[in-house]
């Protein structure tokens, strides 16, 4: 894409009561638009970003045996009655609206009762289990507090997943599944090394549920973490009885700030009975579906990602999700190195190497400043001086000094 084509402009200063250096960066550098506290629209760049990140996850999930969906936003509150769910002491971040007869309607904050409901339609014998389902769904919260820029929401694209199963141990296994999926998950967006599995309460169906914490002092949580075993415990389960079950000493283990960027959750049969999902088994009876729901917050991760690859500078993103793989800017004034510097832009085109191409006229420093800002993984420098060796200045993001590479052998390279 051709920068003098892209309508977004970077920006000096992020909007004054923007608190969070996630928002503050990708404000700044076009990815994202503030609408309000809390709600943040997606520009060009940050779109990018955001399907990048949505098809490493659709990946991962696809391999598990997932199978995509996209449920409605608006939801009848009959369901929610069913299982209790409808009433603003127990779910304490609803929005809801009406229609024009009066009648109450929720905006999704997530899609436990719908789909529990949808699947009584499919869902009648032992034959059709186990499955599960995923969506990237926009969710709707009024969240108390919204000082984490997108790591916190009141609208915002989660991906979750949900699991239906015959038996205990049939949903253990699926857990495991999805246990490793998102491990792979953090590991290929580049956050793996900072993301600990760690163990919350389980509710009444399982022991344990278990959340993906990611260090950054950014982070609203606190967490108990033991780094050799690369595991760590959420502060509200921390008794001596978790200690011994996991095998680890109080005194091995430090206090975090974590943000907690997806989480595993048996269900049980908390919604499949009240919402009457079962399943006539081999021995003729009728049962409850067994459950799990899998949550993964996209504009979070994204969020978490800029607070963890930043310097004073700008974003550095990682390669995986980065919006463009090769930032080429161009320092040519005269007609000939134009023309030059636009053939190697469409040779890197036909080559299938996503390229923002800073055409743009103005001043090289004006350039650099964005381009470190933007944080595109390479930068490439081409100007009369490089072009008269026929050669480009090339950059990693995270380099300081740039190398001299021949234009055959760069691109003989890159990808
Ligand atoms: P938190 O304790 O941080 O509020 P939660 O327990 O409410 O999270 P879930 O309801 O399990 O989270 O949602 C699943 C995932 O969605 C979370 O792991 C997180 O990644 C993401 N998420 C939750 N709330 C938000 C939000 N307000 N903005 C962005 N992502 C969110
Ligand atoms: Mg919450």
């Amino acid at each position: 894409m051709r920068q003098s084509q892209l309508f977004t402009k970077t920006r000096k200063e992020a909007p004054g009561d923007e608190v969070s250096k996630n928002a503050q960066l990708l404000i700044r550098a076009g990815f994202i638009h503030k609408e309000m506290a809390g709600v943040y629209s997606l520009l060009p760049l940050g779109l990018r970003v955001m399907k990048k990140i949505e098809n490493i996850i659709r990946d991962e999930m696809n391999m598990i045996g997932g199978q995509e969906v996209s449920l409605t936003a608006l939801q009848e509150k009959t369901t929610w009655e069913k299982t209790g769910r409808w009433s603003d002491e127990v779910v304490d971040n609803w929005f809801k609206t009406k229609l024009k007869n009066e009648t109450e309607l929720g905006l999704a904050f997530t899609h436990e009762e719908p789909l529990t409901a949808l699947m009584t339609s499919f869902i009648n014998s032992y034959k059709d289990l186990p499955c599960s389902v995923y969506q990237f769904q926009t969710k709707f919260r009024n969240e108390l507090r919204s000082k984490s820029g997108i790591m916190r929401g009141r609208e915002f694209l989660m991906k979750d997943l949900y699991s239906f199963c015959r038996t205990h141990e049939e949903h253990e296994a699926f857990y495991k599944k999805v246990m490793h999926a998102y491990h792979a998950i953090f590991e290929r967006i580049g956050i793996g090394s900072h993301t600990y599995l760690t163990f919350a309460s389980g509710g009444s169906f399982s022991k344990y549920s278990h959340e993906f914490q990611t260090l950054t002092d950014a982070g609203e949580d606190e967490i108990y973490v033991e780094k050799n075993k690369k595991i760590a415990i959420n502060k509200e389960v921390l008794t001596e009885e978790v200690l011994a079950d996991l095998g680890v000493e109080k005194s091995e283990l430090s206090v975090e700030k974590s943000v907690e960027v997806g989480n595993i959750f048996t269900l049980g049969t908390k919604f499949s009975e009240p919402l009457n999902l079962s399943f006539a088994g081999e021995d003729g009876k009728n049962h409850p579906v067994i459950m799990g729901s899998y949550g993964i917050g996209l504009g979070r991760l994204m969020g978490t990602v800029v607070e963890l690859n930043n310097d004073e500078n700008g974003i550095i993103w990682n390669t995986s999700i980065a919006p463009f793989s090769v930032h080429l800017v161009s320092l040519c004034k005269d007609e000939v190195d134009i023309k030059k510097c636009d053939e190697l832009y469409e040779m890197l085109k036909k080559k299938g190497v996503e390229v923002l191409y800073d055409d743009r006229d103005s001043r090289a420093g004006e350039k650099f400043a964005d381009s470190d800002l933007i944080g595109i993984p390479v930068r490439v420098v081409v100007s009369p001086k490089t072009l008269a060796h026929d050669s480009v200045e090339y950059k990693k993001r995270t380099e300081s000094t740039p190398s001299i590479l021949k234009i055959e052998d760069f691109l003989a390279d890159v990808h």
